[in-house]
């Protein structure tokens, strides 16, 4: 039976930065299997939502609910600390948008890949090992550099360890912000490739943060359009981009097209 449930609901979240608001009541619901594209320009308050909807910042007022298969449905932003490194541990997967914040730059690129098993409690090394190895084929990187560390990697590649330690302890919903932003434009295509693959493969929700249009059409099932920490449009991808209904949506989507 399809399972119709939102796995994550955004009730009237809006989130000051000082005098800044940076979003503003913003509802929205996340689906098993599904990937959920959010775009707008920059300063629209994409990446402030994602913190939120991933429990890094705080939302100064509203909601983001979860349900988890643990704890029934909870409110993300009050768990106690020991609830909320658990689902951030086994529940959810993290792609940053600069690879530095999300591999430890010292150890190895299959110690980062290992790194949620490990933080789950898995101790076998051979296991272990052997599971970064498979990752590594996944995301095409060469098992050779097993042992090298990221910061001898290229940003493609360094974003190829991070998609493998985002999906590599079966999480049930990934946040990606702008994973492919700042490379070039053939590493980017190839990186998309890989990344449509694996999400299509494994059934399980991604959250998608990007200005990229295109990133979006490739992707994303459905899109949430921000302006000014305002949602102004949403639908499945294909509507929003080729019939988009609302006056900035219209303009975002002409402005790359034309
Ligand atoms: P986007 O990801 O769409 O570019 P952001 O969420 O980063 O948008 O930013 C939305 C607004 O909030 C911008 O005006 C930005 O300057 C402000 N902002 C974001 N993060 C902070 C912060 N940590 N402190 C103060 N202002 C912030
Ligand atoms: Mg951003």
């Amino acid at each position: 039976m399809l399972d119709d449930t939102p796995l994550m609901e955004v009730q009237g979240l809006t989130k000051h930065y000082g005098f800044v608001t940076a979003c503003e009541a913003v509802d929205l619901d996340v689906f098993r299997g599904e990937v959920l594209g959010i775009v707008g320009e920059s300063g629209s308050g994409k990446t402030t939502l994602l913190k939120c909807m991933a429990g890094e910042v705080s939302p100064s007022s509203g909601k983001v609910l979860f349900e988890d298969d643990a704890l029934g449905k909870v409110d993300v932003h009050d768990l106690d600390e020991p609830d909320r490194r658990r689902l951030c541990r086994e529940a959810w997967g993290f792609v940053h948008q600069n690879p530095r914040d999300g591999l430890r730059q010292r150890i190895s690129a299959g110690g980062n890949i290992a790194e949620p098993l490990l933080n789950r409690g898995d101790r076998h090394y051979g296991t272990l090992r052997q599971t970064a190895l498979e990752w590594m084929d996944r995301v095409e990187l060469d098992r050779g550099r097993i042992n090298h560390p990221p910061a001898t990697f290229s940003g493609g590649m360094q974003q190829r360890v991070q998609i493998a330690r985002s999906l590599v302890h079966g999480p049930k919903i990934v946040f990606m912000d702008e994973p492919t932003g700042g490379l070039d434009v053939s590493v980017q295509a190839k990186l998309l490739d890989t990344l449509r693959g694996l999400v299509r493969e494994l059934d399980l929700a991604v959250v998608i943060v990007t200005h990229d249009l295109g990133v979006a059409r490739l992707l994303a099932d459905r899109l949430i359009v921000m302006r000014h920490g305002h949602i102004v449009e949403t639908g499945i991808t294909d509507q929003v981009l080729d019939d988009p209904q609302d006056a900035y949506t219209q303009l975002l989507v002409s402005a790359v097209l034309h």
